[in-house]
């Protein structure tokens, strides 16, 4: 993991106002965060480009918005109240609290990591024809290998019978130490569930237990026979639905990756049954799609198809993004067949079917789910975006790459002197382009700054006001990440702009 770099990104998030710690004046809340006045476009400029992506661009997928707080008996029939627990198990040296999955996860990472540096060290023997060393390495590759498909397939089978005595016994036996204490003074595994509970009404007789929604969902299951009937609609169709999601994580930790307080895009496409692998693929396609379409290059993204399934789910596969702290869960897909139309048939006595002209018959639809943090896709985009540059002249730049449509402000204006009837002519370039853009007005400071702050924003086109304006109504644009600079009349600055954006 690249330590450094997710601290340079985590402070550069703060100081130029994308991300700041909740609470901060009160020291903070863990795994809370608020997004500043940059992070907020940012964030609202991804939440569109997925709403385009999903609703806009299929005639078959609409859009809803559910109340956070939904009848407790939903999270019932879901299986939350039962099962959406996390094994914990604390140090007893430090008093440190973990996911005892997440011990054994990072376990296995670590020999994942060295397996990647024998590769490596293999592929420099083999070239330099040194086969004897090259059979060694290669050797140790395999063991390895051997060695992490064994614990792999341990661990899913206790993940799936609820094994906690298992998972402790699995730690102790692979030497997991507490990375604080540096000790194996370990307590027994609990489950702990991670919703949010609350009192709805006064506290008094009568009160019930709701839930902070751990996942949008399961409003998009519920809202399923109101959206069909009122919106005439056909199988395969969609419902999208993005908003916040709460879940009482025990380990938050890597920034925004994992939060207790998040933001889900997700999408339940239902299908006839027996098509939903056909539609499974589709949407497999199409989601990797949506993240390439943004021109981060294809190496950063990998499928990880799982391989023990839910026991309610026919396949699944998470898009998994390199993060600086190594690849991880962006977006996962599942095909969940029938399981949470049935249940919620089975808890509230409604029937949830779907009339099917073409065969005369109801049936209840399977489903395809796709579902992505708004905050991890903010992750992924801004830290890939994080860019330290070095220049001809000796000095280094800081650059956000952003891609432009995800950019908080797409054009900053700048008179380049504070004088001369400059900044009146910035007001009036400003005045045509915000109907177009968000744009930013900025007259302080030497223009070499004011560049460089533009940068780190990531706004991908300056314009700049400069005596040559007065005389032929042009101005210099430059861009972010190759720093050209060129002429074009103030007439054609929003065409033009608009074009590049495109
Ligand atoms: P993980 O294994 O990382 O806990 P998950 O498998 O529980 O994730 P899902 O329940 O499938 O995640 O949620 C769908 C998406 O919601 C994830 O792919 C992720 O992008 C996002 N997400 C889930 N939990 C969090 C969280 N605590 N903070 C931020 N985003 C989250």
């Amino acid at each position: 993991m690249n330590e450094d770099l997710f601290k340079q990104i985590i402070a550069h998030a703060k100081e130029y106002g994308f991300i700041f710690p909740s609470s901060e004046i009160y020291d903070g809340l863990s795994a809370v965060y608020d997004y500043g006045q940059n992070g907020v476009e940012l964030k609202n400029n991804i939440k569109q480009y997925w709403w385009k992506a999903m609703v806009q661009y299929h005639e078959n997928i609409v859009g809803l918005d559910s109340a956070i707080f939904m009848h407790p008996t939903i999270w019932k029939a879901s299986g939350h109240v039962d099962a959406f627990n996390d094994p914990l198990i604390d140090n007893k040296d430090s008093k440190k609290r973990y996911r005892a999955d997440v011990l054994i996860e990072d376990h296995i990472q670590k020999i994942e990591d060295k397996i990647e540096k024998e590769v490596e060290k293999a592929k420099k023997r083999f070239e330099n024809f040194d086969e004897a060393l090259y059979r060694q390495t290669n050797g140790r590759v395999l063991q390895y290998q051997q060695q992490v498909d064994d614990i792999r397939n341990r661990f899913a089978e206790l993940m799936n019978n609820n094994d906690l005595v298992g998972l402790k016994a699995l730690i102790e036996e692979l030497g997991i130490a507490c990375p604080i204490s540096g000790t194996r003074n370990w307590t027994d595994v609990r489950q702990f569930n991670l919703m949010f509970a609350t009192k709805l009404g006064s506290v008094a007789d009568g009160a019930d237990t709701i839930y902070l929604r751990p996942e949008t969902a399961q409003g998009i299951f519920v809202n399923f026979l109101n959206i069909y009937k009122t919106g005439r609609m056909k199988l395969p169709f969609g419902i999208a639905q993005i908003g916040k999601a709460f879940r009482n994580e025990i380990v938050a930790r890597q920034f925004i990756f994992r939060m207790r307080e998040f933001e889900q895009m997700e999408m339940q496409f239902f299908v006839k049954p027996g098509e939903e692998l056909k539609w499974f693929d589709y949407w497999k396609q199409t989601r990797l799609q949506w993240h390439k379409d943004l021109g981060i290059p294809a190496e950063n993204y990998r499928f990880h198809d799982h391989e023990k399934l839910a026991h309610y789910a026919n396949a699944a596969t998470d898009i998994e993004f390199k993060f600086p702290f190594g690849f991880k869960e962006l977006e996962g897909i599942h095909s969940r067949t029938n399981f949470d139309l049935s249940q919620h048939e089975k808890y509230s006595g409604k029937k949830l079917r779907y009339f099917d002209p073409e065969v005369n018959e109801n049936y209840v639809p399977y489903v395809i789910e796709t579902s992505i943090g708004v905050d991890r896709m903010f992750l992924a985009v801004f830290s890939h975006a994080y860019t330290e540059e070095k220049l001809e002249d000796g000095t280094t730049r800081t650059v956000l790459r952003l891609p432009a449509k995800l950019a908080p402000y797409k054009v900053a204006v700048l008179p380049l002197v504070k004088k001369d009837g400059l900044p009146e002519i910035g007001q009036e370039v400003f005045d045509v382009l915000k109907k177009d853009f968000m744009v930013q007005y900025e007259d302080k400071d030497a223009i070499g700054r004011r560049y460089r702050r533009q940068d780190a924003i990531g706004t991908p086109f300056c314009v700049t006001i400069d005596n040559q304006t007065k005389e032929d109504q042009t101005v210099t644009v430059r861009e972010r990440d190759t720093m050209e600079q060129y002429r074009l009349p103030i007439a054609d600055l929003t065409v033009e702009l608009l074009k590049k954006l495109r």
